[in-house]
């Protein structure tokens, strides 16, 4: 059988690097990615299965382009892309500057959509089975304090999925997002470490447990197979049951 081709950004660590090995141990091949040199997620995930690196900056149009026909040429085809990396900059919404606003619609809105529609645009007209997996968040259906720019950009995913489920749809390329909880990974980690903040989050989750990157990786795989294919224009949220609990009233101390 031809091994699925699968692009995944952002992925050297963190949830994009669970979402590459999950898709590594199903057996695709790989292009990873990150706008840092590799610090040996390569060598790591080559244990597994075929893997290439490419460095580009996805909070530009130029480095979207580049990474999906540098993937393409490494890979000779691609069938799955998996737009994951993303940023937070938000502070405390009076304090938050035009800046960190731009940089995190750049990267978590703009990236996604441009290296979609190159990734649609290279695709042979008869390429069967082709899908796109977004991340998106449970920040994607509701707030959190000091995240305003984040918030927003993570609705702006759920969307994203839906308006290019549609537009593709005629072409056979199918969309959907992966919405993760709350993960520990080197975007969270620093707040997670902060005093008692794990057992504090810990509490809020009805699995009981903050999410792994591990955890992530299967719903992604599962999205960009053939058993998913007639499911389009979804996010699937990966989150302990975050976004099902209406309101955590556990008083104890
Ligand atoms: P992370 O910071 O640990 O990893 C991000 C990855 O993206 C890294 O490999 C980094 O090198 C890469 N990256 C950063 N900027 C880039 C750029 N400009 N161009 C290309 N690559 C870039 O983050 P994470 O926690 O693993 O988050 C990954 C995705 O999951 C993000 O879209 C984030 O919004 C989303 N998410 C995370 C959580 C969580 O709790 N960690 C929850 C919900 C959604």
């Amino acid at each position: 059988m031809t091994k699925q081709c699968v692009c995944v950004t952002g992925s050297t660590q963190g949830i994009g690097y669970g979402v590459a090995e999950a898709f590594a141990r199903a057996g695709a091949r790989l292009v990873i990615n990150s706008h840092l040199p590799d610090d040996g997620a390569v060598r790591r995930l080559a244990a597994l299965t075929e893997t290439h690196f490419v460095q580009a900056d996805l909070s530009t149009v130029e480095g979207a382009r580049t990474l999906i026909d540098a993937s393409w040429e490494r890979l000779g085809r691609l069938d799955t892309l998996v737009c994951n990396a993303g940023t937070f900059r938000d502070t405390d919404f009076t304090d938050l500057s035009e800046d960190a606003v731009d940089a995190t619609f750049d990267l978590n809105v703009k990236g996604p959509m441009f290296c979609a529609q190159r990734f649609a645009s290279r695709l042979p007209q008869d390429h069967r089975g082709a899908s796109i997996v977004l991340t998106g968040s449970t920040n994607s259906m509701a707030a959190e304090m000091s995240s305003v720019a984040y918030d927003a950009s993570k609705g702006a995913v759920l969307m994203l999925v839906r308006s290019l489920a549609v537009n593709l749809a005629a072409r056979g390329i199918r969309v959907n997002g992966i919405g993760p909880g709350i993960v520990d990974t080197p975007l969270t980690r620093p707040g997670l470490d902060r005093g008692n903040a794990r057992q504090v989050v810990n509490r809020q989750i009805p699995l009981g447990r903050i999410g792994l990157p591990d955890d992530i990786g299967g719903a992604a795989v599962f999205l960009a197979s053939d058993a998913a294919r007639y499911i389009t224009g979804q996010m699937l949220y990966i989150d302990g049951g975050i976004l099902a609990l209406q309101m955590n009233r556990d008083v104890s101390e």
